[in-house]
């Protein structure tokens, strides 16, 4: 599970079902690291991913990642158990649908993080949510920050995904430059404050 609190009470029809946050942007730019700063400042649940990729160093199955082989993840997909899966770096990643369905039903507010193909494929599918794209402040910096994580097997190719996923940043209803780790916080959480179900506010763009 997540760090974040289960629902306390159950739903009832007067239970205004709670908002879908989908956020995107490079792997390495700081998605991971921003989302957890908002840990005890906000409530809401952190959907936690399957993948087929093995564990980092200091990754625990089932908070960080839920790690499936390949032919789990395959059943998994077959069963429509995915809200969304897409292929990353001869990697899979999917988000399982059942949580965030049920979280979303008790009126929590939901945060998926998730690389832009799976954004789309959320888009499509609820259109309602909030898009939020997470910037770098440079191509360079992103490098460093994937090399200071560890990455040095698949940089390079992590850097050309990067570039075609900066170039759909448009598609998304809000950015926000994770430069100062501090101020990327507070575009997130002034994000998350003025959205409301569709009706997305642009004040942090
Ligand atoms: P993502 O989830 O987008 O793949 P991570 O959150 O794992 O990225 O961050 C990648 C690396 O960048 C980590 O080593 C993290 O500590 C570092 N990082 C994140 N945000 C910043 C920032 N604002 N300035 C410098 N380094 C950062
Ligand atoms: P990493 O291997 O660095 O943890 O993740 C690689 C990329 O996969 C990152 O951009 C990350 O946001 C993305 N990712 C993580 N979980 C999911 C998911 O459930 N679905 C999709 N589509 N992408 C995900």
């Amino acid at each position: 599970m997540t760090d974040n609190d289960k629902p306390s009470s159950t739903n009832s029809p007067e239970t205004a079902p709670g908002r879908l946050f989908v956020v995107a942007g490079p792997s390495g730019v700081g998605k991971d690291t921003l989302i957890r700063e908002l840990i005890g400042r906000w409530p809401f649940y952190l959907s936690v991913s399957a993948t087929t990729r093995p564990a980092r160093p200091g990754e625990v199955d089932g908070h960080d990642y839920i790690f499936l082989p390949e032919d789990e993840f395959t059943r998994w997909a077959e069963e429509e158990r995915f809200l969304e899966w897409a292929q990353f770096s001869d990697q899979r990643y999917g988000t399982p649908r059942a949580p965030v369905e049920a979280e979303l039903a008790a009126g929590v507010d939901v945060v998926l993080e998730v690389e832009v193909q799976g954004a789309m494929q959320v888009k499509e599918r609820n259109p309602e949510a909030v898009f939020i794209f997470i910037e770098p402040p440079s191509l360079e910096e992103l490098e460093t920050r994937l090399a200071q994580r560890g990455d040095t097997r698949d940089i390079e190719a992590r850097i050309e995904r990067a570039r075609v996923e900066m170039a759909l940043a448009d598609e998304f209803d809000h950015r926000v430059v994770n430069d100062v780790l501090s101020d990327a916080v507070a575009g997130l959480l002034s994000v998350l404050a003025h959205s409301e179900g569709s009706q997305n506010d642009q004040s942090a763009d």
